[in-house]
Formats: C-alpha cells, structure tokens, sequence
C-alpha cells in the first residue's frame, strides 16, 4: 500500500527521511512546459534554447526570445528555471552560423565555444534573459572545458545583470579541476550524457559502442563524485540533468553521491519521486559507495540495488 501510494503522490523530491532532492524537468521547447506541470516538476533543470536557433536563416530576436523564456519562468513561480545558453554546432548546426568543415564536430567548435566566434549572438541571448530576470531563473552554458572558459561567461552574464550563473559540467577535464570550474560560478550541473561521451571516447549517438554509455559505468559515478564533493566543498549546488538522472535506483545512488537537484524528461519523474521516497540518504549514500566499489556497469547496478530495495 505504501509503494502504491508513493508512486501516485506528486509533492516535492525528497527522502524517506526528509532530504530534499528538488526534482526538475528537462525541457527542450514551450510545448513541454505542460508535460513537466503535469508531471509535478518543481521546475526546469535544463531549458535546451536550441529550438529557438535550428533551421533559421536568422538568430531569433530578442523579443521572441524573451516572449520564449518569460513562458517557462511563468510556469514556476517560486520555483526554479535553468536556461541553458544555445548549445549549437556538432550534431546541431546552425543555419545563420554555419561551422566550416570539422572531421570529429563532437570535439570541434560547440556550445560555449561558438560564442566567442559570434559573441552577438550570446549577448543577444543574455540580454533577453536579463530582461525576464526574476528570482527563478538560472542561466547556464553548455560545454565548458576550463575555469577560464566559466570565467568568461561569468562575467558576461555579470555584464548583464544576470545574477544566478552556472555552468554545465559535461566534459571530464571540467569535472577533473571542478573546484576552480565552481568557484568561479554560482551553481554546476552535471551532463551525463556528453560527460559519458567524452569521458569513454565513445559517440553518445552510435549503437556499437552503446554499450560504453550505461550511466552505471563507475568511472562515470567517480566523475560526479568528484564535483558533487567540490560542489559541497564550496558550498554550492551540484545538480545532474544527463539522461542518469531519469533512472530511479541512479537517481538513488546520485543523490547518494551528493547531487542536490535532478533533472529528467518529465515522464520520468514520477519513478524517481517514489524511489526516493522510499528510501533514506544513509541508504542512497551506501548505494552509492557500494556502486562505486565496484568493477563493471553491471556490478555496479546489482550492488547498489542491495541498498535499494524494491527498485529494479
Ligand atoms: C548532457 O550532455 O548530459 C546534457 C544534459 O545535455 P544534452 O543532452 O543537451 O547535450
Ligand atoms: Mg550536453
């Protein structure tokens, strides 16, 4: 009856013994909103501002822009929006900005490293979202490599009176040197997807080499320990928003690791909300020590779901 009563209750992400683990929607354009509402997320972990940049001649204005951010901080009030900058290049060329030809593009010129070939077009960005700005909203850039990189976009946001600046950590060296990638920043958010990618050598995109990518990896689970601690250490939120985040028992183990937010596609949060539920900190922190002791994808699964009973 308990189980059956979790898996229907939608309050806000929490422990069994009262941790809480706000729990965010991953969204990727307004038609979302309502799926994350639906679902009971406390808010958006990663907005993904592609959509308004893809398959135009044109960057969007700055009023079409605000007009799409100001929806989203509308939708939460008194919660919290994470505006991801445009994550362009590599499998998401821009039209208006096109990239000359790169033989590996998941290593070329992407995300935050576009910008500083057209700096008009994030300032475009930043603007907007400056003009939206209410307490909710977090705005962070995609694939920083460097704490000089976090540096940068700091204090362009700063410029424009952005206040709550962070950045994704989604590549291993960011995640190797996370404490000077944090203290540079308000808050951090874990990308699995691409931490997996770069951190295995293998395309998150390509089925031979899926077997790379099971989130279990513990080489995987050790990159987010290592900025969930720096994360702690200085006192700032760490938050995951890769795909990792939408597997109940993981979700388990992340919070374990130290994870203060997560983030998943809305039709995942019900599970998550219900396995941590069910579950107290001490036993996802002993899952997630258990998993990481171990050797293999596999192992590392069965191990913690020892700690975890009741999750698959
Ligand atoms: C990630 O890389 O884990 C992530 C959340 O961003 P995206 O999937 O949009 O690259
Ligand atoms: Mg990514």
């Amino acid at each position: 009856a308990r189980q059956a009563a979790l898996a229907t209750w939608t309050g806000p992400g929490a422990t069994a013994d009262g941790h809480p683990v706000p729990l965010l929607a991953n969204i990727g354009g307004p038609a979302e909103i309502d799926a994350a509402l639906a679902a009971g997320a406390e808010g958006i972990g990663l907005y993904r501002t592609e959509f308004l940049f893809l398959d135009r001649a044109e960057p969007p204005s700055i009023e079409e822009q605000e007009r799409a951010y100001r929806a989203a901080l509308d939708a939460f009030p008194g919660g919290r929006v994470v505006v991801r900058t445009l994550d362009g290049g590599a499998d998401k060329p821009l039209r208006f900005l096109p990239t000359p030809a790169e033989q590996n593009p998941a290593l070329g010129e992407r995300g935050l490293r576009l910008f500083r070939r057209a700096p008009e077009v994030m300032d475009v960005q930043l603007r907007a979202l400056a003009t939206v700005a209410v307490p909710e909203l977090q705005v962070m850039a995609p694939m920083v490599a460097t704490a000089e990189e976090a540096t940068w976009f700091a204090r362009e946001c700063a410029d424009k009176g952005l206040l709550d600046v962070g950045v994704m950590i989604e590549i291993p060296a960011a995640a190797l040197r996370a404490a000077d990638v944090i203290s540079q920043v308000d808050f951090v958010s874990v990308g699995t997807n691409d931490l997996s990618q770069y951190a295995f050598a293998a395309d998150r995109g390509l089925g031979a080499v899926s077997g790379l990518h099971d989130p279990w990896q513990p080489g995987l689970l050790d990159l987010v320990a290592l900025v969930a601690e720096a994360a702690s250490r200085a006192g700032k939120p760490c938050g995951v928003c890769g795909e990792a985040a939408a597997d109940a028992a993981l979700a388990c183990v992340l919070a374990g690791l130290g994870a203060s937010t997560l983030s998943m596609a809305p039709s995942a949060l019900a599970g998550v909300r219900a396995g941590l539920a069910a579950h107290t900190l001490e036993q996802c922190r002993t899952a997630a020590q258990a998993a990481r002791a171990q050797p293999s994808a596999a192992d590392a699964r069965a191990a913690a779901r020892v700690h975890l009973p009741g999750l698959a």
